[in-house]
């Protein structure tokens, strides 16, 4: 009977504990539901807010980014398309910096832009300038080229200084003056007052087959980020890809430090086409195999699977990838002609070479940076008229012609086209410096405190 009676004590407590588990759930249910759903609203709405904050500060960074770049207007007006930005402090503290900035900048004086040029740098000093006795190879790259360490330090000390890197498009305009004709005239860079402009070419941008094994990038190439990276053989042959030459170095830099370059130039590649462009074999001879020397040959022997137009296609990405990120292009002659010497008609023939297989690749350009660092006269005036190269080169359109000058300033504005001298930083020129031989380098940065302790004495030329 005991046992009975707790027997159905125990199914009523059982009973009980599961009416009370049964409305537990149904209360915990109810609120869960509740604050649940409230709960979305609320992070709806935060979401909502978040989003518009996330919003005016990326408009906010890209306005600063912009102003960093001295192009303050843009700036501006970018914050101003900001629905109701008239009401976010913030942006309006924003707008009165950026025209408070603007409204102190001073001109730049044109006369006084420097130019400075580089070739392909080196990345490893052994290799490359390794047997100074023996090989004359490394002797004239020990002359010619600069290091990524030299680069580098360069890079860091002009920004230090104050520089500031401008296109040397920036340098002028076209206008039409009272007589109808088309005129050059200095443009009108704006920048803070202290800052310098200066600008910057690279020459020879091939990755020449005369390059290889002596510890220069193999070529740009395009990473899976969309970045122009370059292509690097290191000495056991393993292929690396990373900033190993001026353009993706000096592009993140500037990335780093936005007001190093005026609204986001870089510097102009001169380029000639013997041996394709950027690394890549885009030259029809390449194709035709028609008179190639040796290095071409033993190139394609390497290269059984080669195909123009896969190089062509694959150079062009990277320059049109390099001109939507500031860079721009010149010739350097196709055959890298010493102008001075070469007649007229060989000129021509060179120059539509050029503009067979290298204008396809990164476009029509107004400029010519001559190769051997010669001009087509000496002196910086304007060019003789009877001058019957540079009546030649004109009517195919160049209009700014560069030759090498180690002077500071060498700017000159002719009726209708522009000349400047480039300054090479170069080996000779950073050694002798160095070594208290020469003084035109100091402006930029001391030369003994960047030159490379892997660099040997530089021989005289
Ligand atoms: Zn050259």
């Amino acid at each position: 009977m005991k046992e009975l009676k707790e027997f159905f004590l125990n199914i009523n407590k059982s009973f009980y504990i599961i009416i009370c588990g049964l409305f537990l759930l149904i209360l915990v249910s109810f609120i869960d539901n509740y604050i649940f759903g409230s709960n979305t609203e609320a992070m709806n709405n935060i979401e909502a807010i978040s989003a518009e904050e996330a919003e005016r500060q990326n408009i906010l960074d890209e306005a600063e980014k912009l102003a960093l770049s001295y192009d303050y207007d843009t700036a501006i007006a970018l914050l101003q398309s900001y629905t109701g930005y008239d009401t976010y402090e913030e942006m309006t503290a924003a707008i009165t910096e950026y025209e408070e900035t603007k409204a102190s900048c001073v001109p730049v004086n044109i006369d006084e832009v420097t130019h400075i040029f580089y070739h392909s740098l080196v990345v490893d000093p052994i290799r490359c300038f390794g047997n100074q006795e023996n090989d004359p190879q490394c002797i004239g790259n020990n002359q010619w080229m600069t290091t990524v360490s030299e680069f580098e330090k360069i890079t860091q000390e002009m920004y230090n200084r104050g520089f500031v890197l401008v296109s040397i498009h920036d340098l002028y305009e076209f206008v039409i003056d009272e007589n109808g004709n088309e005129i050059i005239q200095p443009a009108t860079i704006m920048l803070p007052e202290g800052k310098k402009a200066f600008v910057l070419s690279i020459d020879d941008l091939s990755y020449y087959h005369s390059y290889d094994d002596y510890g220069y990038a193999a070529k740009l190439i395009i990473d899976e980020n969309g970045k122009v990276r370059n292509e690097y053989i290191d000495a056991d042959g393993n292929t690396l890809v990373g900033a190993y030459d001026v353009v993706p170095l000096l592009d993140d830099f500037i990335e780093a430090h936005p007001d190093a370059s005026y609204r986001g130039a870089k510097g102009t590649i001169a380029l000639t086409g013997y041996n394709g462009v950027l690394g890549y074999r885009t030259d029809i001879s390449y194709e035709t195999r028609h008179d190639i020397n040796w290095d071409k040959q033993k190139w394609l022997e390497e290269h059984p699977d080669f195909d123009l137009e896969t190089e062509r296609t694959e150079a062009k990405r990277v320059a049109d990838a390099m001109k939507e990120d500031g860079w721009t292009f010149a010739s350097h002659t196709w055959g890298h002609k010493n102008v001075g010497e070469t007649s007229l008609s060989v000129l021509q023939g060179d120059t539509r070479r050029w503009k067979e297989n290298v204008e396809p690749i990164v476009g029509e350009t107004n400029t010519i940076i001559f190769a051997h660092g010669t001009d087509l006269e000496r002196g910086l005036g304007d060019y003789s008229l009877t001058n019957e190269k540079f009546q030649y080169y004109y009517s195919e359109g160049y209009r700014v012609f560069c030759n090498v000058d180690a002077t500071k300033y060498a700017t000159h504005f002719g009726t209708d086209y522009l000349r400047q001298g480039r300054r090479n930083l170069d080996g000779y020129r950073i050694y002798n410096n160095a070594i208290g031989e020469q003084d035109n380098l100091s402006d930029l940065f001391d030369a003994k405190t960047i030159i490379d302790p892997d660099r040997p004495p530089v021989p005289p030329l």
